[in-house]
Formats: C-alpha cells, structure tokens, sequence
C-alpha cells in the first residue's frame, strides 16, 4: 500500500480523503510539481520547489510550508514507500471552502497532497536504448497563462488523448502564428545545423525543470549554439532533431510528427550528446 502525505499526515491512500467542498476539487484551484528521484537522490528539487512557490504566489496562496518542511516531506515520502526510481507529486489547493464562490475566500487553509509514483530508471544514454517518440501537431487550444503548473489539466490532457487516438504518445502545439509553443506534457527543441533551439519563457509554456537544466548544461558543457527564440511550423518539420524535455522523459528524441519523419527518422548525436551531459550532471540542480 502506498503511503501518501495528506495535510501533516503519512497515512494509506485508502485512508487520504478530502472534502468534495475543496476549491482544488470544484474549481481546479491548485498548483501541482512532480520530482523525479533515483535511489533517493532528487534531481532539480530546489528549481520545482521555486516554481512551485511562483505558481502559489499567482493564486495568492501563501505556501503552507516552508522550504525545509517540503525538502523533508519528499524525503520522508520517498523513504517510506518502496521503489528505487520514485517521483514525489506535490499538490497544493487553496482548500476546502464551505459555499461554492468563484471570489477567493479569505480564511482557507491550503491542502497539501503528496504521494509517489514509479519512474522506470534511466538506461545509459545509447541510439538503440532511446525512448523514441513518434507524436501528433494540434493547434494550441489551452489557456494563455500556461507558465502556471496547475492542477486544472483538461486543455492539456485533451490535447494528450488526441495523440493517444491517433496511435502515438505526445501532441506537439503550435499557437494560431504557427509557431511552436510546447506538448501536452512536455517542453519541445529543435536541432537544426548545429544550433539547439526551443521557445521562449512566456505565458505559452512551462517553464520546464527539465528545460531549464538542458539549457544550462549546454550552454556550460558544449559547442553548440542555443537560441531561445520563436520556432516556426515548417522549422520544426524542417529540423534535423525534435526533442521532448520533462522530468519523466529527460531528454526524448521524436522520430514523426503527424506523417513526417524528422529528417531520417533516427536518433541523432545531438540528442545522444544532450542526454549523455544530462544524465552526468542531473544531480547538481
Ligand atoms: N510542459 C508541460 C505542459 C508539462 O506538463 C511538463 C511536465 O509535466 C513540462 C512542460 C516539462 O516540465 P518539467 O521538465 O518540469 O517536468
């Protein structure tokens, strides 16, 4: 049995109930992290952990706990449940409010959820081990504040089971410019002549954990030219590499988007570069 955290207690997620009054449960009113660790070391824990914090603050949810308590919350959750390869959900509500009002209520208490849930261990990067993707293109139906980690998902998980119903495993956006914003539940990179590319931080996308730890190590570690800039459709069809980025995925080479194949629809030596310099350094974030 799981053991699950549920404002200040570890119990059995049998036990974890919550009121259907909860703001998290009849408005979407929440901001979520999901943190990768491996045999117990946590990767990016200090960058979720700040986003998490700027996502509460544009609700105006002051966090319940402070930086330690949530460092030893993961840490206490990863050590009670079972599982080299874990990532610790966090979930944050602005809670359970007695009379159903879209205004924020003035004296909730926040609800925290955490549990943990398995991640499959990163093999040593290598052509033939990739996890390659083959993904759909929609146009980015979801809201214009996707810098938010919420909890209230429907446009994403939409655009997700589109994907799943055309038999492949993402759905890349593009904004109605035709340029790229980001996945369903991922942030994407094109490679193309020796320059690494992904969108800018704005309002259209996540500012991902994951993102940001690619960029910093490229940009520390290798040759190549990155540039965070606008990315057109025809670009990323175009380019010689397509990359998903998550904290899940780590670094994921896309093969096909809709019917195209990406250049020769194999696994490229950037990506096998990019994900051989993840994988040394992911801890130190
Ligand atoms: N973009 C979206 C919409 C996501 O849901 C996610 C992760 O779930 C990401 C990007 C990647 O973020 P991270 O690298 O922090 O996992």
């Amino acid at each position: 049995m799981n053991i699950v955290y549920l404002n200040n207690q570890f119990i059995p997620s049998n036990e974890a109930k919550i009121s259907p009054m909860d703001r998290g449960f009849l408005f979407g009113e929440g901001i979520y992290e999901v943190i990768p660790s491996y045999e117990g070391k946590f990767i990016g824990l200090q960058v979720h952990l700040n986003r998490l914090y700027n996502g509460l603050e544009s609700l105006g949810i002051s966090s319940p706990l402070s930086n330690e308590k949530w460092i030893e919350l993961c840490q206490e959750l990863i050590a009670r449940n079972e599982g080299e390869n874990l990532a610790v959900y966090l979930h944050v509500t602005r809670g359970d409010s007695p009379t159903r009002n879209h205004a924020y209520p003035t004296n909730t208490t926040p609800t925290v959820f955490a549990f943990t849930f398995d991640i499959p261990a990163q093999p040593v990067p290598e052509k033939q081990n990739a996890t390659v993707y083959n993904v759909s293109s929609q146009q980015d139906l979801r809201w214009k504040r996707c810098q938010i980690k919420s909890t209230s998902l429907l446009g994403n998980v939409m655009h997700f089971q589109h994907s799943i119903n055309e038999g492949n495993k993402e759905t890349i956006l593009f904004n109605d410019q035709n340029q790229l914003t980001e996945a369903s539940a991922s942030n994407v990179f094109i490679v193309k002549n020796n320059t690494i590319m992904t969108p800018p931080l704005d309002n259209q996308i996540l500012p991902g954990v994951t993102r940001h730890i690619v960029l910093a190590l490229l940009k520390e570690h290798s040759k190549f030219t990155i540039e965070e800039r606008a990315i057109s459709y025809d670009e990323v069809l175009n380019a010689d590499e397509v990359w998903l980025t998550s904290s899940t995925k780590e670094i994921a080479p896309v093969i096909k988007i809709d019917d195209n194949i990406i250049a020769s629809g194999k696994v490229g030596d950037v990506w096998l570069e990019a994900q051989t310099l993840f994988s040394q350094y992911k801890y130190q974030y």
